[in-house]
Parts: C-alpha cells; structure tokens; sequence
C-alpha cells in the first residue's frame, strides 16, 4: 500500500473508532509523512489561530499559542488561503516567534490551510530539522489530510472566520463592478450553500475512477441538453446567449488535462467527489494569482466544470424553481452554471469573483440579469434567510436591507419597470436632442451572438467591432476564410447601417490562450498595432478577410493603439496593397485610426491629412493620460473623465478635426455614461458608441435634454473657478429629470 493510502486508511481507522481527537491525528499524519512536526491551528473568534493539537512541538503551548490572522507563517497561509512551503521558515519576513512552542530547531516548515466552500478553518503544519523544499507529492498529501479536517475541525470549535458580531444582524454594503446593470431586490440564494458533506476515504481506486467516467459521460449530455435548450426565437437576449462563450466553454470540457488530474488524486486513496472537489480547490487558487484576465476565464471554466461533476456525482444539483426575485450570491459562478439558474428564474447575481469582461459577465449580459462582480467578502457576511438588494447601476449590494430602504428599491424598480417598456417604443425613432440636434448611437459588440442586439436596441450601426474578441472565443487567430465568414455575417446583419471594423488589439488584458506575457508592462508592451506591423502576416491575413468579407459593400477598417502617423501610414499601405488585390474592390474603403495614445494628439494636423475617420478610445486615452492602470480596481474612480484637462482635450481634437472635415466619435465606456455622453454631445462629438444595454436609455435621455443649454451651462462650469465639473453638470440634470438620481 502506498504512503498516502496508508495514511487515509490508518485515519479512516480512527474516525471509525469515535471522533477522532486532534491529537490523534497529529500522531499518526507525523509518523506516516515522517515528519518530526504535525500541528493543528483552528481558527476562533475574532480572527485567532489557536495551536489545539500538535506532535513535536512542545505540549505545554497547545491552546496558549495564538496567532492573528496574517501573523506568521500559519497567519499567512490562513490570511491568503495559499501553501506555504519554506526550507528556512524562521528566516522568512512574515515569521512570528513564539518562545513556548519550543520551534527553534526545526528549519523547514509546510502549512496547508484547511478551507470549507473559501473561508478558512484552520492551518495543518508539518515541520523538520532538515532545511529543505517539500516535494509535490508530500504537498499533496498534507492537502488530503487537510480535506479530512474540514470536518473534524468545526467539531473542535473552529469558526469560519465572518465577523464576529456583525453578521446576521445589521445592514451590509458591498461596492463591486457592475456586470450588468439593473435592479434587483429578494431572497439571498447561496450557490450550492446546501451541499452536503462529501465522503472522503475510498477503499477501491478503481471503483472511483469508474464513478469518474460515469458522472463525466452524465455531465456532458447535460451540457448537450442545456445548450440545445437555449431557444432559437424569443428574446433576442436568450437567443444572443449561446454560441461563442459555449463553444468556448466546451473546448473545455472536451479537455483532458484537468481530469487525468482528478484521476491521480483518486489514486491516492480518495472518492471521486472528494478528488474532483480538491482540484476545484487547486484551479481556484491558481485562478487567484493569475493576472491574464483571459487565462483566468479560461481556468473558471474548469472550476465551473468540476462543480457541476461534483453535483453530479452527489446528486445534489439544482432542481425547480428559485423563490421569486431570488439573488443568487456566487464565489465564483460558469456560464453553464449562470444559464441553469437563468432558467429557474433567478432576478439578480452577486458574484466575489468577477470581472467584466469574463464569461459569466457577457452571459449576464445577454441574458440581461443584474450583475455585480468584485464583491469581495460578501459571502462571509450572509446568513441563512438573508434578503438583499443588487443595485448594479451603482454596483451596490445591499445585504440585510431596512424595510425602508427595500420598499424604496422597489418602487424604483417598479418604474424603471414601465420605462423600459416604454423605452422599446423609441427603438424605430432617430436620435434628437429637444432642440432638433440629431446624434448616432452606434454598437460596441465582438461576437456574432451580439448582431441581434442591433434590431433590438435600433442602433445606427457598430461604432466598434472589436475583432480580436471572437479569436479569444475561440482560441487561436482564425484563418483568412473563417474570419471572411464572421465579417461578411456583421455586413449581412447591418446593411445599410455603417461598421467600423478594428483590426486585432491583441496584448495586455487580451491574450489568446496559452500566450503569457512576460512584459513588465505589458498594457504599454508589445501589443496591438504594434505587433500587426511587426507580425504583417497576421495583420494582411485579417485585412484580407475584411475585404473578402465587404465585396463590392463599403468597407470601414480603423487600427488601434496608433501612436504616431508613420504607424498608421505603414497600416494603411498594407490595406491598400490587400485591397488591390482582391477582387471585387470595396465600393468606397474608409482608413480610420483609433485615438488612444496621447502622442497622437500633437501629431493631428498631420494625421487627419492621412485619415478618413477618428474614434476616440476613452478607455486607454484615460489610462495614459492619468498614467492609471484601467484594469487595477482602486483606481477605477480616482481621476475623473469629466475634468479639465480631458474636456480641452476632446475640445480640440473634435475642433481640428471638424475643421479637416474628418468625422470623430467615441466608442470608449465614456461614451456609454448619461453625463459623460451629454458634455461629449455638447463638445460637438455627433457619434457614440456603446454597449447594446445602453442605447435605449441614451436615447431617452438626449430626446430630454436642450442641448444648446446644457452647453451653456458646460461653458460656465468649466469657468468656473472650483475646477470640480461632474456635481454641478449633475445636478442641473436631475433638477431637469434628464437624469434619475
Ligand atoms: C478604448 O480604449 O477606449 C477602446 C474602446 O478600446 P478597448 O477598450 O478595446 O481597449
Ligand atoms: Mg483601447
């Protein structure tokens, strides 16, 4: 029998023989791992680790030794929720010595933290003289026995670490990122908050693995079903569902990297549930330290992946429906996942972990339930029969709401009700201002699962069809042919409606899969146009497929990340050269460039000679002009858009601009805010571009609003000595109910 089964057989012994005390089993993981340390810390409340059971250590300090949370290595691991394997611990800054524990001689130290659905219990610590890594396999050994504390550990009075005295009893507020916007207020439902307690130890190995390919083989025809559910007629938004994020999801479930991964872990002795859930555990921590948004999604699918095999290997999966305006409260949460809860008929999500642009934000989208991502720490604070309100316009959670506060949500929730309904009437009706001046609002999409928003929404067309989005949906850069059929499809579906194509922005947040940027920097690295220039294969290959795609249609192709003319005169020759040849030509081919590097802005004379049209990026114009990461939350709000130095800046480029008669419009999330889009509109940019969700409103709120005045009042604002804009812009609106507070 191997070391590792001997263990799990020696511990299953003692479970059977009654509770097993901690100190039992500190004995027997000491003298199976041979280690000349094993302890217990269990976390109690107010945030301590307590020593309750240990061999090697000295007797005496066992409820004596405490640690806080973050103090020490035990306290770090805790803090973190990460492995620490250290040849040298007492040499390592986070160190914390603790005379009674009689630790001195021992060098090398592995802590494991013990965890039940993320929140820690406690830490299970081995430690020898010998100064030295510990291998792979004894990692995982301790991280099995670690499984096996989850539940010997609230036996010993362990907490699970939620603030003492707050939970359960007062309002809590969580700030996050809106996913979607939207209202919802109801019932709390913790995704699998009812799990039951899995069996760990396993007799038969083999037993196991079949158990294995069984759930699999199950779990891929419910995923056959589940997709093949999702309606082909309705709302455009359950149809705009599936396609791309789906496929990109069963690429990998296909994948069998992850379950050969479980089947090791089953041959050290365990069940399969108990196998597949420690890998969910091993993806989620991997998941934590990777910055790659799109590695991270790709790694959430998995986790998404090994949830749903578990349910289907307990059982315990979700079945009819939710209570009425139910919120479902989310560590993480799959795009699968959010489809079967959609159809149950949850109201709102609340998710600790996520972004964006990640898979479960663009289902949230499409499926239009309000969604906030980020919340971190809010999972700690629920309570069983918790009632919330997702404010995701403000990105708000609100736990455990006043009667007060819930009735007042509803009510606004009531009228926003009938408002959208009755925003669907100005679908077929021009963008005009109250004073006859008329605007366009166009589409940002990336998928061809978003073309349905166009009818949906009456946009004037797509301002920004951001290609590189479909080859990270799919995972490579796609050939001539491929990428020919997707374009031709978004020029079918808009006809007489203009696109602007933006060649491939590859690079920083956006890498395909199994590319890793090694820059210090990357969203200032080699990225974007840069490597189309550098890489022209690549850069000709799409341009090709752009003109193949156009036929004799009028073709708009703009590049992003130009920094200087001689960049966008290089691109351009190469459209040019393309378009010369294929045949047919385009009716009438229009070269744009994206303004998104401040550089550029003192090079416009010479580039408007060059361009047909200019898209202002507010996205990565903020981030460079500011010199803030956009995608670092804490500084998400510290500059704001609306302030002096962007306003003069925007003022000029549309002054230069309009005077080389070359057409500008702005397609960055600017664009998609009511106060920002009305002071772009009153700095005279005529063309906005956003996401689907926004368009209605948008034009709700310009057919409100006198133009002419609103730019007075801008005007005298940006006089005005207080330098502050957005209070003053804003309250002028809401005192004239063009914007709602
Ligand atoms: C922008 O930078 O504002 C923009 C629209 O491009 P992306 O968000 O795709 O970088
Ligand atoms: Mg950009």
């Amino acid at each position: 029998m191997t070391a590792p089964r001997r263990l799990l057989a020696r511990l299953r012994d003692l479970r059977a023989h009654g509770a097993a005390p901690l100190s039992a089993l500190v004995r027997v993981v000491s003298a199976e791992l041979v280690s000349e340390v094993c302890s217990v810390y269990v976390q109690r409340p107010g945030d301590i680790l307590e020593l309750a059971a240990t061999e090697g250590l000295n007797p005496n300090a066992v409820g004596r030794t405490r640690l806080r949370i973050g103090e020490g290595i035990v306290g770090l691991c805790a803090a973190t929720g990460t492995v620490m394997n250290l040849p040298d611990a007492q040499n390592h800054p986070a160190f914390a010595y603790r005379p009674e524990t009689g630790e001195e001689p021992f060098a090398s130290m592995l802590a494991v933290p013990v965890r039940r659905a993320g929140r820690v219990l406690g830490v299970l610590v081995v430690q020898n003289r010998t100064p030295r890594h510990f291998t792979a396999d004894e990692v995982d050994e301790l991280e099995t026995v670690a499984m096996l504390l989850v539940d010997l550990l609230p036996e010993s009075g362990a907490t699970e670490g939620s603030p003492e005295g707050l939970a359960g009893t007062v309002p809590r507020l969580f700030t996050g990122t809106a996913l979607m916007g939207g209202l919802a207020v109801g019932p709390v439902l913790l995704l699998r908050g009812n799990r039951a307690p899995i069996r760990l130890l396993a007799d038969d190995p083999r037993a196991e693995q079949r158990r294995l390919e069984e759930a699999v083989d199950r779990m891929q025809r419910g995923l056959d079903d589940l997709f093949a559910g999702i309606p082909h007629s309705g709302r455009p938004a359950d149809v705009t569902a599936s396609r791309e994020v789906l496929d990109a999801y069963r690429l990998v479930a296909a994948d069998a990297g992850w379950l050969r991964r479980v089947s090791e872990v089953i041959r050290g002795g365990v069940t399969a549930e108990a196998a597949v859930q420690r890998v969910a555990t091993e993806l989620h921590d991997r998941m934590r330290r990777i910055g790659d948004a799109y590695l991270r999604e790709r790694l959430a699918d998995i986790e998404d992946l090994a949830n749903r095999l578990l349910t289907t290997l307990i059982g315990d999966g979700p079945t009819g429906p939710v209570p009425e305006d139910a919120i479902l409260a989310a560590r993480r949460i799959g795009p699968a996942e959010l489809l079967d809860w959609h159809a149950r008929g949850i109201a709102g999500v609340a998710i600790e972990e996520a972004s964006p642009a990640g898979h479960a934000a663009i289902l949230a989208r499409a499926l239009a339930i309000p969604a906030i991502g980020g919340l971190r720490g809010m999972l700690d604070s629920i309570e069983p029969g918790d009632d919330a309100i997702v404010d995701a316009d403000e990105a708000h959670l609100i736990l455990r709401p006043e009667h007060e506060v819930r009735e007042a949500y509803r009510r606004v929730k009531e009228t926003r009700g009938a408002k959208y309904a009755g925003l669907a009437s100005l679908r077929d009706k021009p963008v005009v201002t109250a004073d006859g001046v008329g605007l366009k609002l166009m589409l940002n999409i990336g998928l061809a699962l978003e073309l349905p928003q166009l009818e949906r929404t009456g946009a004037d067309g797509i301002g920004l069809f951001r290609t590189e989005i479909a080859m990270m949906a799919r995972g490579l850069i796609t050939d001539v042919a491929e990428q020919a059929s997707l374009y031709a499809r978004v020029l079918d579906q808009c006809g007489d409606r203009p696109v602007l194509f933006r060649t491939l922005d590859l690079g920083a947040d956006k890498l395909l899969p199994g590319t890793v940027s090694e820059e210090e920097n990357p969203a200032m690295g080699w990225r974007s146009l840069r490597v189309g220039l550098d890489r022209p294969a690549v850069l000709r290959r799409q341009l090709r497929g752009l003109l193949l795609a156009a036929g004799d249609r009028d073709l708009s192709v703009m590049f992003p990340m130009v920094a200087t003319v001689a960049e966008f005169k290089a691109a351009k020759a190469l459209l040019i050269a393309e378009a010369k040849r294929v045949r047919p030509t385009p009716g009438r081919l229009r070269v744009g460039s994206m303004l998104e590097i401040p550089a550029l802005l003192w090079q416009l004379p010479e580039l408007l000679k060059e361009t047909d049209f200019i898209s202002i990026g507010t996205n990565d114009l903020a981030q460079f002009l500011y010199a803030a990461d956009r995608g670092t939350p804490s500084l998400y709000d510290r500059y704001d858009f609306l302030s002096q130095p962007m306003l003069d800046i925007l003022e000029q480029v549309v002054a230069t601009a309009h005077a080389a008669g070359v057409p500008v419009s702005v397609c960055g999330e600017a664009a998609a805010r009511p106060l920002e889009a009305l002071v772009l509109a009153a700095l005279g940019v005529t063309s906005l571009s956003m996401p689907a969700s926004a368009i209605l409103p948008m034009k709700s709120m310009f057919a409100g609003v006198e133009l002419a005045a609103f730019r007075s009042v801008l005007a005298a604002v940006r006089r005005g000595a207080t330098g502050r804009l957005r209070e003053p812009l804003a309250t002028w609106t809401r005192e004239r109910g063009i914007l709602t507070p």
